[in-house]
């Protein structure tokens, strides 16, 4: 395998594409449950709490905590050899949910339980457009 080959990157399905679309605009999404309100992630056709159907899409503050973190020095393939070391963090979102994110900048350096981080977004790539989010110190 070549060193240059190209990150894998997800492809969009009917659950998960209005987050993908939200995120190419720059906005976290979440689905939020019509019956409970409960809020989710990863997304799905149901409420994974009260089982109703369909949950609406809210945009998120895009805040949270970082719940824990783990600094990767082995790549789980030849794709992410470039951007070693890297830390990624499970994030509990304000809104309840937990997503894992990739830490970058400032907030790689020294990570903590329970520091603050806010979404950010790679540029869009692939044929899909899709612009990964990943996790910086929370600022102003
Ligand atoms: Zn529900």
């Amino acid at each position: 395998m070549s060193e240059l080959q190209a990150r894998p990157l997800p492809v969009p399905n009917a659950d998960t594409a209005p987050f993908w679309d939200g995120c190419a605009r720059g906005e976290l999404v979440l689905q939020s449950c019509r019956q409970c309100g409960t809020a989710q992630f990863p997304p799905r056709s149901l409420c994974a709490r009260c089982h109703a159907p369909a949950p609406a899409w809210r945009r998120a503050s895009g805040r949270g905590r970082i719940a824990s973190f783990t600094r990767v020095h082995r790549p789980p393939s030849a794709a992410f050899k470039a951007g070693l070391p890297y830390v990624i963090a499970l994030v509990d979102l304000d809104e309840g949910p937990r997503i894992m994110l990739a830490l970058r900048g400032k907030a790689a350096e020294a990570p903590r339980i329970g520091d603050r981080v806010k979404v950010g977004f790679d540029p869009p790539a692939g044929p899909h457009g899709i612009a990964l989010p990943h996790a910086l110190t929370e600022g102003p």
